[in-house]
C-alpha cells in the first residue's frame, strides 16, 4: 500500500530520532511491500530561523494532505536560545499548539510499557516491577479545566479565582469510541477514571461511556476513581490495559504512568482527531543538552512510529514488527547513554537506528 507521512524533524535532538524512525520505516516499507513518501516541514525553532514564525500556513497544508504527521520534538533552551526572546505567539511552542489546533487532535495517547530488560530503572518495588506492565493511557486533549472559563476577581481586597471544567456529550462520546476501538486492538478493558462522587462533568462522562460501551461488548469496561487510580499505577499498574480519562486528569496520571516506566527515551505518544489522522511524536522534549552528539535514544520516536502504523494505517503486523525489533535490541544487550547499565553495549542514536533496522 502507499502512505503520505509528514516528517518535522524540529530541534535539538528532533532532526537525529526522526533520521532513525524514518530508517526503521524504510525497511517496514521494504520487507513488506508498501510505499512511504515522506515529505519535511519546518516548524517550530528551525521555522523560526528560517521563516520568523514557528509554523507557516504552507507547512498546515503539508501536514493535512497527509495520512499522518511523524514528529520529533521542537524548542530550544530557554535561558539561552534567541527564540525565548520573541513574544510568546511567536516561540517555538506556539507552532505546536498551533498545528495539534489546526488538525483538531482531541485524544492523546501515551503507552507505558515496562521491558524486562530496563526494569532496574522502574522505581517501584521489586515485586511489583517484576510483573511488568503494558498500558495505553488515552487523555481527552481539548476540553475540561484547561479550556474552560477563567476569571480572577477582586471584591473588599479580597481575590477569588474562578476556572470551569466543560465537557459535553459529544465531547465524551468521540473519545470513549477512541478508547474501545484501541482497546479492541490491546487486551479488550478500558478503565474510564473519573471524580464521579463529587463532580457533574464526571458523571456525565460515566454515563456517555457506559451508553458506548453497549457497542463494544467484547471490551470490558471498569469505572475507577482518579485519586484511586492515582494509587493503583503504583501499587498494581499491571492491571490496566486503557485508561481513559478528562484533560486533566490525563496529564497528571500520563506523567505519573511516564515515570514508573523510568526511562524518558523509550516513551511514545499520538495525538490523534475523528478521522484515521494522527501526529505521533516522543513524549520527551528537543533535548538541547545532547543535540548533535548522537548521543539521542532514538526508540521513543521509533514506537511512535509503530504507533501511526498501528492506528493511522492499521498495519498491525508491521507495527509489531517494529515493537518487535525494540524487544530484541535490548535483548540483545545493545543500550543508548540514557538506558546504558553495566554489562550492556552502549551504541549512538545512528547506531541503534541501524540496529532496529536490521532487525526489521
Ligand atoms: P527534555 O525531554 O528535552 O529533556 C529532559 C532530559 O532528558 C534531558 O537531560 C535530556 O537530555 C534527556 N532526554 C530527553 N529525551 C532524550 C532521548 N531521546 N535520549 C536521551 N536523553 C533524552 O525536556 P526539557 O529539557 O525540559 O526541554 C527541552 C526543550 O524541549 C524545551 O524547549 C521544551 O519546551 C521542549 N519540549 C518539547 C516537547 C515537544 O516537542 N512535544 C515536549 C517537551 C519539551
Amino acid at each position: 500500500m502507499e502512505w503520505k507521512i509528514t516528517c518535522i524533524p524540529g530541534d535539538g535532538i528532533g532532526p537525529e530520532i526522526v533520521a532513525e524512525a524514518k530508517k526503521v520505516l524504510d525497511a517496514v516499507a521494504g520487507k513488506y511491500g508498501h510505499v512511504m513518501h515522506c515529505t519535511d516541514i519546518l516548524m517550530g525553532g528551525a521555522s523560526i530561523d528560517v521563516h520568523g514564525v514557528p509554523l507557516t500556513k504552507e507547512a498546515v497544508e503539508a501536514a493535512k494532505s497527509a495520512d499522518a504527521v511523524l514528529m520529533g520534538s521542537i524548542g530550544g533552551d530557554a535561558a539561552t536560545s534567541p527564540w525565548y526572546q520573541l513574544p510568546p505567539n511567536l516561540r517555538p511552542e506556539a507552532g505546536l499548539l498551533a498545528i495539534r489546533k489546526e488538525l483538531n487532535l482531541f485524544a492523546n495517547l501515551r503507552p507505558a510499557v515496562l521491558y524486562d530488560e530496563l526494569v532496574e530503572a522502574c522505581p517501584l518495588k521489586t515485586e511489583i516491577a517484576a510483573a511488568g506492565f503494558d498500558m495505553m493511557i488515552m487523555r481527552e486533549l481539548t476540553g475540561g479545566l484547561y479550556f474552560g472559563e477563567r476569571r480572577t476577581t477582586e471584591e473588599n481586597g479580597v481575590k477569588t479565582a474562578v476556572d470551569t471544567l466543560v465537557y459535553n456529550e459529544n465531547e465524551i462520546r468521540r473519545i470513549a469510541v477512541k478508547a474501545f476501538e484501541i482497546a479492541k486492538k490491546r487486551r479488550g478493558k478500558v478503565t474510564s477514571v473519573d471524580k464521579a462522587n463529587v463532580l457533574d462533568s464526571s458523571r456525565l462522562w460515566r454515563q456517555v461511556v457506559e451508553e458506548v460501551a453497549k457497542e463494544y461488548k467484547e471490551v470490558t469496561l471498569q469505572h475507577m476513581l482518579v485519586d484511586n487510580c492515582a494509587m493503583q499505577l503504583v501499587k498494581d499498574p499491571a492491571q490496566f490495559d486503557v485508561i481513559l480519562t478528562e484533560n486533566m486528569f490525563g496529564d497528571i496520571l500520563s506523567d505519573e504512568a511516564s515515570m514508573v516506566t523510568g526511562s524518558i527515551g523509550m516513551l511514545a505518544s499520538a495525538s490523534l482527531n475523528d478521522t484515521k489522522f494522527g501526529l505521533y511524536e516522543p513524549s520527551h522534549g528537543s533535548a538541547p543538552d545532547i543535540a548533535g552528539k548522537d548521543l539521542a535514544n532514538p526508540i521513543a520516536t521509533v514506537l511512535s512510529a509503530a504507533m501511526m502504523l498501528r492506528y493511522s494505517f492499521d498495519l498491525d503486523e508491521e507495527a509489531d514488527a517494529v515493537e518487535r525489533a525494540v524487544k530484541q535490541i535490548l535483548k540483545e544487550g545493545y543500550r543508548t547513554s540514557d538506558i546504558m547499565s553495566d554489562g550492556c553495549r552502549l551504541v549512538g542514536c545512528r547506531q541503534m537506528g541501524d540496529l532496529l533496522a536490521k532487525r526489521i
